[in-house]
C-alpha cells in the first residue's frame, strides 16, 4: 500500500512536469499539442478538473441529436474564429456519451437512445471512474463469495498442514468437520500409521483441533493466558499468530496432565502449530453427545454427577487444574461415562481468576445436575469447598465470592513478593477424593 501510494506520488509529480513542458510548448498558440498520453496516473485515478465543463445549458432539444458532425483529421474545422477543435463542449460531450458504451455490461448507464446527451468531460470522468470501481468492487465481492465455504473451514497454510500429515501416512484420510465454532474447528480423520518418531499408536479414529487464526475472538481470551505465570515471559514477547499456536500448546499440555491422572479426555497424538491432533471421542465419524445433548436415565445422570465431581477433584489436585469453561457443552458422553474435552482455557488454581473459573465451572455443574433431577448433587458453593477444600464457610453467593477474590488477592501478594514462585493455598488436611 505504501509502495503504491509513493508510486502514486511520482506519478503526480512527474505529470505535473509534463503539463508544465506542454504548457511551455503550446504557449499562446491556437493549435496546441497534447502530452496526455504521456501521462503516468490514470485520468480516473486522479480527479483533475482542467477540462471542467458542466452540464451545457443547451438550447437544443435533448431528444433531437443534431446533425452528427465529426472531427476530420486535421483536428478542427472552420475558420478564424469560428474554428471548431475536437475540444468543443457539444462534440466532446456527445463522443464522452457514446463511449459510455464501453462500460463494463453491468454498469447501467442508463437509455439514452436517441436523446442527444452530452457528457462533460468532468462527469464523464466521474461516471467512468465509478463504473471502474464498481467493477473492482463486484469482483472482490464475488472472490470473496468464492472463498467463503474454504475459509469457514480453514486457510490454505492450514490446509496444507493437514495435507502434509495425510501425505506422511499419519492420518489416513480427513472426513469431514465435526464443528465449527468461534475459535476453533474440529475435524474427524481416520488414524493411519505411526510416523516413528516416538512409536506412539495412532488412534483408528482421530479429532483435529484447528485453532482459529482469525484473531478476532482471541482477544477476549487474554486474561485467561496473560496471567498464567507459565505462559508470563512468553506472552509479552509473542505475535497473535504465535498466541494462538500457545492455545493449542496449552490444550495439549493440559490433555497430557489430565491423562496422567486417568480422567478421561481425548489421548493427545501430535500438535503442529495451531493444528492439534487428538483421539476421537465417538465411534464411526459419529461423535460423543454433549451432555446437554444427551438424554440420560436418572440411574445415569446421578452416575455423571458423581464421576464429574472426582474428577474435578482431580483436576484440581493431581492435574493442578481448573477447567474454566465446564459445562454440559464440555462434556461428552461415550461408553458410559463422562469425557472433559476444550480445556485450551483451563489455568492452574493460583492463577490470578483460578478461583473464580473454578465457582463459575461448580455453579454450571451444579445447575445442570440439579435441574436434570439429581437430588443429592451439591450446591455451587459445597460444590466449591469439595473440589479445593478452602472450606469456605459464607453462606450465600456474595460473601462466598467475596472470600474467593480475597483468597486471590492474598496469593497475587504473595506472587508480587516472591517473584513467580505461587503459594499453594492451605488446605486443612487432606480429605479424600471422592471414590466411585
Ligand atoms: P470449542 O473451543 O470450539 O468449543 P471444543 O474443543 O469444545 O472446541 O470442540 C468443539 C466440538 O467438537 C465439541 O463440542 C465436540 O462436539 C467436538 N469435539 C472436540 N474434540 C473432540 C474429540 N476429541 N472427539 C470427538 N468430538 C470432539
Ligand atoms: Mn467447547
Amino acid at each position: 500500500m505504501l509502495a503504491q501510494m509513493l508510486q502514486m506520488e511520482f506519478d503526480r509529480e512527474y505529470d505535473a512536469q509534463l503539463r508544465r513542458e506542454e504548457k511551455k510548448f503550446n504557449g499562446d498558440s491556437k493549435v496546441s499539442i497534447s502530452f496526455e498520453n504521456y501521462r503516468k496516473v490514470h485520468p480516473f485515478d486522479s480527479d483533475s478538473s482542467e477540462d471542467e465543463v458542466d452540464w451545457q445549458d443547451t438550447r437544443h432539444d435533448p431528444y433531437r441529436a443534431d446533425k452528427p458532425t465529426t472531427t476530420p483529421k486535421k483536428g478542427f474545422i472552420g475558420k478564424g474564429k469560428d474554428i471548431t477543435t475536437k475540444h468543443d463542449e457539444v462534440v466532446c460531450g456527445r463522443k464522452n456519451t457514446a463511449r459510455m458504451e464501453n462500460f463494463a455490461p453491468e454498469f447501467q448507464v442508463g437509455d439514452g437512445i436517441g436523446m442527444d446527451l452530452k457528457l462533460s468531460n468532468q462527469v464523464f470522468n466521474a461516471l467512468k471512474q465509478h463504473a471502474y470501481s464498481e467493477e473492482r468492487r463486484s469482483a472482490r465481492l464475488h472472490e470473496k463469495k468464492e472463498h467463503s465455504t474454504a475459509e469457514k473451514a480453514v486457510d490454505p497454510k492450514t490446509r496444507l498442514l493437514l495435507y502434509k500429515m495425510v501425505n506422511a501416512g499419519m492420518l489416513e484420510t480427513i472426513t469431514g468437520c465435526i464443528s465449527t465454532g468461534k475459535e476453533s474447528v474440529v475435524f474427524h480423520a481416520y488414524g493411519g500409521k505411526s510416523t516413528n518418531e516416538d512409536d506412539k499408536v495412532i488412534p483408528p479414529e482421530c479429532a483435529i483441533k484447528v485453532f482459529k487464526t482469525t484473531l478476532n475472538e482471541f482477544k477476549n481470551r487474554d486474561k485467561y493466558i496473560k496471567d498464567d505465570y507459565r505462559f508470563k515471559d512468553r506472552f509479552s514477547k509473542l505475535n497473535p499468530r504465535k498466541i494462538i499456536r500457545m492455545w493449542a500448546e496449552k490444550e495439549m499440555h493440559n490433555l497430557t496432565r489430565m491423562q496422567n491422572a486417568g480422567i478421561p479426555c481425548p489421548q493427545v497424538v501430535i500438535l503442529k502449530k495451531h493444528v492439534l491432533v487428538m483421539s476421537f471421542i465417538g465411534q464411526d465419524q459419529v461423535p460423543a453427545p454433549k451432555l446437554k445433548d444427551v438424554k440420560l436415565s436418572s440411574e445415569d445422570m446421578k452416575k455423571a454427577y458423581y464421576q464429574i465431581l472426582n474428577m474435578m477433584q482431580r483436576l484440581y489436585k493431581e492435574c493442578s487444574l481448573v477447567h474454566a469453561d465446564l459445562s454440559e457443552y464440555n462434556m461428552l458422553w461415550h461408553d458410559g461415562k463422562v469425557w472433559l474435552i476444550d480445556v485450551s482455557q483451563s489455568v492452574e488454581p493460583t492463577h490470578p481468576h483460578g478461583l473464580e473459573f473454578l465457582f463459575r465451572d461448580c455453579r454450571n455443574v451444579s445447575q445442570f445436575f440439579q435441574k436434570g433431577g439429581v437430588t443429592e448433587a451439591l450446591n455451587e458453593r459445597e460444590l466449591f469447598n469439595a473440589v479445593s477444600d478452602l472450606n469456605i464457610a459464607a453462606d450465600n453467593e456474595v460473601d462466598f465470592q467475596a472470600e474467593i477474590e480475597a483468597l486471590e488477592k492474598v496469593n497475587e501478594d504473595h506472587v508480587q513478593k516472591h517473584g513467580k514462585k505461587v503459594s499453594a493455598f492451605p488446605s486443612d488436611g487432606d480429605p479424600p477424593i471422592y471414590d466411585e
